[in-house]
């Protein structure tokens, strides 16, 4: 039974209509003309639209609702790896609301808008002396497209060069993006396998690299939450080969002040903005995915990007070299606000800390969990930490079951069978904002889950049942997509 069953014993579900109002119902009243009326041409209004009509209440009701049937940050833990779903400070939203920042319109000329386009230009400046890199763009308006943006630079520098070179080693703990965005500027990615320790060999990268391998893709931290640490090798290997190195960087929330990509030997990294700088990643919504590069890249950057002279900031059109913009406009600029407002409110020292506390918690996890759920890389993690259902196949309970139970329990599921090299694999990302009490309760829920996995696994498969909706037909949603109640 979906419904809630109220006080009366009757179905609540059944009396919320989905399809509300009625004709003549009204939200507000318009206070009577004080001048005559001037008709309008038809030809200017036509027909609009058969919206219904509602009173204010219902649709107070209706949103608030459904706010309520949903879950997010600011309603219980959300573990989801790799996407960094953490609290984020309330102040920055404030901010980018601020009218004179949100209401700003993209064409204005630049000396009606110097206080946003110092934002801008001071946030370039930040991600730069962040990841270590030289000149920054804030063109891209995803990760996925920060790698797009990459790919293409890597593209017309060899251009620029007169080389021809068309693959791209990709190791296979890479994010799923990473071989698309490789796939999509016409590049052939090139699988490496990853070692038993979850890392990329020296040597794997060394047999890989030829003359026409245009350079590397590397998440780091990877997809399994462990430090690339071969890295510098890696990259003297490709650079010696005349390769270029991507970094991946939405992991950054693990490293953010701790490993300089510059001193790395990486050339270039996307960031995203929406998980790392204050703007939660789930749900599909606005991102931003900052390109950064060493100097001799930075002719390829995509542009407008802003700079600053005697006549205070202004967009400087990307040069001859460019791969020109991505998108119209400045993207998604209340994420820029966001991230501009959480670097500025953290400064260097709690960045770092951010970062440490966001580790601490992936590893005090993987330790308490051990053991209750596999764990296929007992190594010292970073943001995040990969489990396995392997132990409870036996009951066969899977990976989807335990996730699915966990909602019983309040929280969101952690993402689950990513990466790839791990089947059935259970990936936690606690963040730096759960408190340890929090953590505690996490790992009592997963604990309890995995009791049920035993003594009564038929209730994991039924699971959720404390939903409004229970158990999803995905494939069926997806394919034939119901979008009305
Ligand atoms: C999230 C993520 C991406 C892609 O970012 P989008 O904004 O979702 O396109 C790329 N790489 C890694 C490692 C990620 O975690």
């Amino acid at each position: 039974m979906n419904g809630i069953v109220g006080a009366s014993g009757l179905i609540l579900d059944e009396l919320l209509l989905w399809e509300k109002g009625g004709k003549g119902r009204r939200g507000m009243s318009m206070v009577a003309a004080e001048v005559p009326e001037a008709p309008i041409a038809p030809e200017l209004c036509g027909e609009g639209p058969d919206f219904p009509d509602l009173s204010e209440i219902d649709v107070v009701r209706h949103y608030t609702r459904l706010s309520q049937w949903n879950f997010g940050v600011d309603s219980g833990m959300y573990p989801l790896g790799s996407c960094t779903m953490k609290y984020n400070p309330k102040l920055n939203d404030r901010l980018a609301a601020t009218p004179e920042i949100a209401c700003v319109h993209p064409m204005l000329d630049d000396a009606s808008c110097q206080g946003v386009l110092r934002i801008m230009f001071e946030l370039q400046q930040f991600l730069a002396a962040i990841t270590g890199l030289d000149a920054v763009s804030l063109q891209p308006a995803a990760g996925a497209q920060g790698e797009l943006a990459g790919m293409l630079i890597f593209a017309a520098w060899f251009q620029s060069r007169g080389e021809r070179r068309t693959k791209i080693l990709i190791p296979d703990t890479a994010h799923g993006t990473n071989p698309a965005s490789a796939a999509l500027c016409g590049f052939t990615p090139v699988p490496l396998k990853s070692g038993a320790d979850g890392r990329l060999a020296v040597e794997t990268v060394a047999a890989a690299m030829d003359g026409e391998t245009a350079g590397i893709m590397l998440t780091n931290p990877n997809t399994l939450g462990i430090f690339e640490s071969n890295i510098r090798a890696i990259a003297d290997v490709v650079h010696s080969g005349g390769g270029l190195v991507y970094g991946d960087g939405a992991n950054m929330n693990a490293v953010m002040g701790i490993a300089d990509a510059g001193k790395c030997g990486i050339d270039v990294m996307h960031l995203n903005l929406h998980k790392t700088f204050s703007t939660p990643h789930g749900g599909g919504g606005p991102g931003a995915g900052p390109v950064c590069v060493v100097r001799v890249l930075e002719p390829f950057l995509p542009g407008p990007r802003v700079v600053q002279d005697d006549g205070g900031y202004r967009l400087a059109a990307g040069g001859p070299e460019s791969i020109g913009r991505l998108h119209a406009f400045h993207g998604n600029f209340s994420v820029l606000v966001r991230a501009w407002a959480y670097i500025r409110s953290m400064g260097p020292e709690n960045l770092r800390q951010a970062s440490r506390l966001a580790v601490l918690n992936a590893n005090y996890l993987k330790e308490r969990l051990k053991g209750t759920l596999h764990l296929p890389y007992d190594q010292p993690s970073l943001h995040e930490c990969v489990f396995s259902d392997l132990l409870q196949h036996g009951a066969g309970v899977t990976t989807l079951d335990i996730a699915k139970r966990l909602i019983d329990y309040g929280y969101h599921p952690p993402t689950i069978y990513f990466p790839l090299v791990v089947p059935g694999a259970i990936m936690i990302e606690p963040t730096e904002t759960e408190c340890r009490d929090d953590l505690d309760q996490f790992v009592a829920a997963l604990k309890a889950v995995v009791q049920e996995a035993r003594d009564n696994p038929e209730l994991l498969r039924q699971a959720p049942v404390r939903t409004k909706v229970r158990r999803l037909d995905e494939t069926r949603a997806a394919r034939h997509p119901c979008l009305r109640g």
